[in-house]
């Protein structure tokens, strides 16, 4: 599953999971008060279905939060043909490998784009 598609998932299903979860259990609330107050054992048995969804929607919530998103960052190592010159930052938009970089500030050599590379972090809920 692509990030962006989890990430619009997450964005939502979050309110609608909170929303369901509070909604259940303020009639779980009601269907107890209910029965405190009447003795009605209907109102015991309707809790019990509701005990099993209001529980599914907590796990499911829990997983939706527990879920973290990959982000990646991508940084390329320049390199001078000559020296030992070496510098590490994130890339730019249109670089590519053996890309000439410009002079060397050191001996004037030419610089290059010897390594591009990713590093992988997790974000959280959002
Ligand atoms: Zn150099």
């Amino acid at each position: 599953m692509s990030e962006e598609l989890l990430r619009e998932l997450r964005r939502k299903w979050l309110p609608i999971y909170v929303l369901l979860l509070f909604s259940l259990v303020f009639v779980l609330l009601h269907l107890a008060i209910n029965y405190v107050h009447t003795g009605n054992v209907a109102y015991a048995n309707w809790a019990i279905p509701i005990v099993f969804f209001t529980l599914y929607t907590a796990y499911a919530l829990s997983k939706l939060l527990r879920t973290k998103i990959p982000v990646y960052r991508y940084y390329r190592v320049i390199k001078c043909t000559k020296c030992d010159y070496e510098v590490t930052e994130e890339i730019k938009e249109g670089d590519y490998l053996f890309r000439e970089h410009g002079k060397c500030p050191k001996c004037s050599g030419i610089l290059l784009v010897s390594k591009i590379y990713r590093k992988k972090s997790f974000k959280g809920v959002l």
